[in-house]
């Protein structure tokens, strides 16, 4: 590299469709391409915003990388035609951004772009407003169709910026090109493997308790299989296990997944807004309901008095169980994203549990059987003994379910979600759900 080169952030986004790419793939694609006349300085960057977004394709993700070379034009150009040339066009939800900024412009534009990123994360944002912010800052941008990839791409260049976001990791191996569309090859004893090798310091591999392998993904894009852990050595040293197909390339990405970096606190219900993630306290005010299609839902009530639904959905498997489980009363805190006035529950602090009651007819003082109904209000007999009485028997019976910390299984977990185990020692028990 001469002395002339140039440090320069490439932010994309909206690239793909849901037949097919993947704008993971054009990253690593573009990093190896590139990598003749531009040297990659740190890890590429995914990551991956408000996930109510409703253009998003799959996961609201956005990439970036961090370059040096001698000839930024030549760059420029070329990721601006690869961009063009492969990003499924033809898909009316397919926007794509390119943002660039060079050594000279990262000062500047720092603290404005990692506000935007973390903005990004938790709220809604207009093209308008990355259009004018893209064009007040001087930066050099190419956007097709509408370019609400611009969004994206803002924040991944924000991310770049900024070092301190909370930060997990993900191997992403690709499949090759002409196999793309066909089912997967990838050996799930050896997942299996990798997981027990590896696992607390890589994720949502596997999930144990579903007998299910989590990583691979099913759609028609390039992504063979993605682990997820907590730096580069440990996503690769589970990779070393893994058996599949063969694989056209890899990349190691550095990602918000697994912060929670989406969820906002909300101190009671009115500040609840659609589209938004959230981490409310509440009351339990109805029992837990399961409706057709197999999702379990509850209301749940601020010290305001305000109500609002809480669901665990159908594709989170047996953590619908211990929602079964809550009662009226029980104070807890959720954590999850809010579309149609209704929370989408990732994880669940139990704080309180209210006394759970047992109603039974009373025993008969003088034999000890238990009375029958003697009709509609008039209280319980002792068909023996002939003996009455109008009180009803209450007993205390043991919960079920104890104060603690539970989240949905791997197999059910958002992207942004924040494992347990990658919590501090909480004051409560934690139950790791899977
Ligand atoms: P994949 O995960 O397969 O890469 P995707 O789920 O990331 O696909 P995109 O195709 O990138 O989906 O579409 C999401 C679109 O939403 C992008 O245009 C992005 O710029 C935009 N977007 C992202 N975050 C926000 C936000 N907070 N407000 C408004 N628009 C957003």
């Amino acid at each position: 590299m001469s002395s002339e080169y140039t440090k320069m952030i490439v932010g994309i986004d909206d690239t793909d469709s849901r037949d097919g790419m993947c704008t993971t793939y054009l990253c690593a694609l573009l990093r190896d391409e590139l990598s003749s006349y531009a040297k990659t300085v740190s890890d590429p960057i995914l990551v991956r915003l408000n996930p109510t977004i409703p253009y998003k394709t799959r996961g609201n993700a956005s990439v970036a990388l961090f370059l040096e070379c001698d000839e930024p034009e030549k760059v420029m150009d070329h990721v601006i035609r690869k961009v063009a040339s492969m990003a499924c066009m033809e898909n009316e939800n397919t926007n794509p951004g390119i943002v660039f900024i060079t050594d000279d412009q990262f000062e500047k534009v720092r603290k404005t772009l990692s506000d935007f990123f973390r903005h990004a994360v938790k709220e809604v944002i207009t093209i308008d407003e990355a259009k004018e912010l893209v064009s007040g800052l001087g930066l050099k941008f190419k956007t097709f169709k509408n370019g609400r990839g611009l969004i994206g791409a803002l924040s991944a260049c924000g991310a770049m910026l900024s070092q301190d976001w909370d930060h997990t990791y993900e191997y992403i191996a690709y499949r090759k090109l002409e196999v793309c569309g066909t089912p997967r090859f990838v050996d799930g004893d050896s997942l299996f493997e990798a997981d027990r090798q590896t696992y607390p310091d890589t994720w949502d591999t596997v999930d144990l308790k579903n007998e299910m392998v989590v990583c691979v993904p099913h759609a028609g894009d390039p992504v063979l299989y993605g682990i997820r852990g907590k730096d580069a050595y440990s996503v690769e040293k589970a990779v070393s296990f893994i058996r599949s197909e063969p694989v056209e390339r890899v990349c190691i990405y550095r990602t918000n997944q697994g912060t929670d970096m989406h969820l906002i606190s909300a101190s009671t219900i009115s500040d609840i807004q659609e589209m938004h993630s959230y981490i409310l306290e509440g009351q339990v005010c109805c029992e837990p309901k399961t409706i057709r299609g197999g999702h379990t839902i509850f209301s749940l009530k601020d010290s305001a008095g305000d109500t609002i639904d809480c669901a665990a959905f159908e594709p989170t498997k047996n953590f619908r169980e211990l929602i079964r489980k809550l009662i009226p009363g029980d104070r807890i805190v959720v954590y999850g994203s809010v579309t149609e006035r209704t929370v989408n529950i990732e994880k669940i602090k139990i704080i309180g549990l209210s006394p759970k009651y047992e109603v039974r007819n009373p025993l008969c003082p003088s034999c000890g059987k238990r009375m029958k109904s003697a009709g509609s209000d008039q209280g319980y007999r002792c068909r023996k003994c002939g003996t009455s009485s109008m009180v009803t028997e209450r007993s205390e019976v043991k919960r079920e379910i104890g104060i603690g910390f539970y989240e949905v299984p791997p197999c059910a977990r958002r992207h942004l979600a924040k494992q347990l185990l990658r919590f501090e020692k909480d004051e409560l028990p934690v139950f790791a759900g899977r």
